[in-house]
């Protein structure tokens, strides 16, 4: 009988033994994952393929990107599979122009303008000063149609010297629900805190995290650090 002759491929996926070697293949993750049995895959297959130099199969399929990233396969690993780390790492590996959906468009749009939705400078400061307004006169309904209290003498804070909290935004909220962004000024306001907002790179959300862009992440968060040294400030708020 001839020997079995199998070898080892190297694998771009399988960078510490914690992500694929010491898997012993047990189907625990791929029992529990919601997206068990999408196009044929499941965690224990991306391990694998990993561990066996098939990753190019792995990162060309959709299966990393439908991946929720909730994480309960590494939860429930009895042997500590960095099974996150895989499939994230899986997604840095696609090439960007295939990375599907908008996510890299907003990657690449924060990069560019400061944020994930391209909002202007310009319509960004009129819509705090408005929403400023707003809140200062109380003509803001709550969810349930009546009217918040006036918060007299309130503005948002822009770029203000010392402030002890910088806060970031998720700029879906200037986009399409701004409210949502008093839930925090009115907080701010009774608690008499000393905070503001960015002028310019305020986006909060590092969608690089879900593209698998770890250069856009470095970015994304150094353009916010400095913002906060700039300022002072010595806390740094992500809403999200
Ligand atoms: S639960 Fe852990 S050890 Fe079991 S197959 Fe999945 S990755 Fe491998
Ligand atoms: S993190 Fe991804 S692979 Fe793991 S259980 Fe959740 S959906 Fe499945």
């Amino acid at each position: 009988m001839e020997a079995l002759d199998i070898v080892k491929r190297e694998s771009k996926l399988a960078l510490q033994p914690e992500w694929a070697d010491i898997c012993f293949t047990c189907g625990t993750c791929a029992s529990g994952c919601p997206v068990t049995g999408v196009d044929g895959w499941d965690p224990r297959k991306a391990v694998r393929a990993a561990l066996l130099g098939l990753e190019q199969e792995l990162v060309d399929s959709r299966w990393p990107w439908i991946c929720t990233i909730c994480g309960r396969c590494q939860y429930m690993c009895p042997q500590g599979v960095q099974l996150m780390a895989l499939i994230r790492y899986a997604r840095t590996l696609r090439e960007r122009d295939k990375v599907p959906g908008v996510i890299h468009k907003g990657v690449a749009m924060c990069l560019e303008r400061g944020n994930n939705l391209g909002i202007p400078e310009t319509d960004y400061l009129f819509l705090l000063a408005d929403l400023s307004k707003e809140m200062e006169e109380g003509t803001v309904e709550t969810e349930h149609g009546e009217e918040y209290p006036p918060f007299p003498g309130y503005y948002t804070p822009v770029d203000k010297e010392g402030a002890n909290i910088i806060v970031t935004i998720n700029s879906k909220e200037p986009m399409g629900e701004p409210e949502d962004m008093m839930f925090w000024w009115r907080i701010f306001y009774m608690a008499k805190e000393s905070w503001t907002v960015p002028k310019e790179n305020w986006e909060g959300v590092t969608w690089g995290l879900f593209s698998g862009d770890d250069d856009a992440i470095k970015e994304q968060c150094g353009r916010i650090i400095a913002n906060a040294r700039k300022v002072g400030a010595k806390t740094i708020l992500y809403p999200e």
